[in-house]
């Protein structure tokens, strides 16, 4: 393939075939597909099972797998841009998807450039075969539920789920809220602190579990009735003396730690989901403008300048969303300088804020007749607004990192 005849969620760039071979597959899949059952999941807070079958048939549920192991063999920058695609057609698809491919990224391609013991590279490599033959043979999905309601999934203290070693495995006790693809996923891969026995639970111990969702012990609960992102289902999970085998482990001991303080980019996986909603509000925006939303009356409202300068401001928005979130993409690896570390944070907190404020200009500027249920606008404004409260980089804690890590060089304090 030669050429897009569409311009991608990311924008413009010179993009190798194999990426615009799966931008094109993306976006076949959501607009033919996704977009059309976008509201249902919506209105019945239910998850998208069918959106799952096609990604399954598509080979997307394994794509972040490596080709040794059967895989699709993207990197990182390829699983956002194909993640940005899905997310301006359905905005839960593309958040529950990264949950997923994030659990075979840590696994895979990022976990290749976390320094481990020669002794720690040989038993990952020996585990993860089983999870990925799970995703690639079976089309298993994995669930990432990291969050408990404390300051852990803000990166600030242990988890408080804990995991004791025990002949053959781990007894994993704890709770977890949030967890998006409840009920569907297969497998929930939790982080939580080893239990060594003594009172101090230290988060250089974390592991990282996957949980079989057919455990003994292990549950699922709670209401789920929120304003956007409705089709997650991320109700609460409880785990009670649930006991997990060895080979669930997806990462060595202690490795988990080292990876997230190597491969900060990881933090930045949400983004896309909010970038590809930006595009559709701006895209129906402009279709609304036009006279051109396939089912409403053809009413032209083009012709004023207010809305032609909202439109224009809405574009400029846009563009600095693109921009930044592909300079962050390109340039992500492991250990980035300091100015990359800066530029990531500005990347998420410009495309979190920023999706939610084109959601709300493209409500203003198409006027009151856009906001009714039958039309995206109003889901898109509600989803959009979940992105800047997401941990580990919600809007608040990257306003905070930004500032601290400006002022401040590594090691310095104020007598
Ligand atoms: C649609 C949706 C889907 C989600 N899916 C998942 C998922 O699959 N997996 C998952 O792990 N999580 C998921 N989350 C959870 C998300 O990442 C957050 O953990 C959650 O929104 C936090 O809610 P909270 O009310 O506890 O937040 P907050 O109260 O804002 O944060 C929780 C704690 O973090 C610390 N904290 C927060 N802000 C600051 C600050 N500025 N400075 C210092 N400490 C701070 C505090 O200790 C605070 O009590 C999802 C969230 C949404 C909205």
């Amino acid at each position: 393939m030669d050429q897009l005849d569409f311009t991608p969620a990311v924008g413009d760039h010179a993009f190798t075939p194999r990426q615009r071979e799966l931008l094109a597959l993306a976006h076949d899949l959501g607009s033919t597909k996704f977009a059309p059952r976008a509201a249902q999941w919506d209105e019945a807070a239910s998850f998208p099972f069918a959106n799952y079958e096609d990604l399954r048939a598509a080979g997307l549920l394994a794509l972040c797998v490596p080709q040794a192991y059967g895989g699709g063999g993207a990197d990182y920058a390829t699983y956002m841009m194909v993640a940005a695609e899905i997310g301006r057609f359905c905005g839960v698809t593309s958040l529950t998807w990264n949950m997923h491919i994030c659990s075979t990224m840590w696994t895979g391609v990022l976990a290749d450039g976390v320094p481990m013991t020669e002794t720690q590279r040989a038993e990952h490599l020996a585990r993860r075969q089983l999870h990925f033959a799970r995703v690639v043979q079976d089309g298993a999905i994995y669930a990432q539920p990291f969050s408990e309601g404390s300051a852990a999934a803000a990166g600030r203290a242990p988890f408080g789920t804990t995991a004791r070693k025990i002949d053959g495995g781990w007894l994993v006790n704890g709770r977890k809220i949030f967890a998006s693809l409840s009920g569907a996923a297969n497998y929930y891969g939790i982080l939580c602190t080893e239990d060594k026995g003594d009172e101090h639970p230290d988060a250089r111990d974390t592991l990282y579990l996957a949980v079989p969702a057919t455990s003994a012990g292990f549950s699922i609960g709670g209401e789920w009735n929120p304003l956007g992102m409705r089709g997650t289902v991320s109700r609460n999970l409880a785990f009670k003396d649930v006991f997990v085998p060895d080979a669930e482990q997806l990462m060595p001991r202690g490795v988990y730690y080292k990876g997230a303080q190597t491969w900060p980019a990881m933090f930045f996986t949400l983004a896309p989901t909010y970038l590809g909603i930006a595009n559709a509000a701006y895209d129906f925006t402009v279709s609304y403008l036009r006279g051109e939303v396939p089912g409403e009356p053809p009413v032209k409202r083009r012709m004023y300048p207010t809305k032609q300068i909202a439109v224009a401001q809405m574009r400029i928005q846009l563009e600095n969303l693109k921009s930044i979130f592909l300079r962050a993409i390109t340039e992500a690896r492991p250990n980035p300088s300091r100015d990359e570390r800066m530029r990531l944070y500005a990347a998420q907190y410009t495309v979190m804020e920023g999706a939610n404020d084109i959601a709300r200009l493209a409500i203003r500027t198409c006027g009151g007749q856009s906001m009714m249920k039958h039309l995206p606008l109003e889901r898109l404004y509600r989803d959009s607004r979940c992105g800047a409260l997401m941990l580990p980089w919600t809007a608040e804690l990257v306003l905070d990192r930004m500032g601290r890590e400006t002022l401040y060089l590594p090691g310095e304090k104020d007598e």
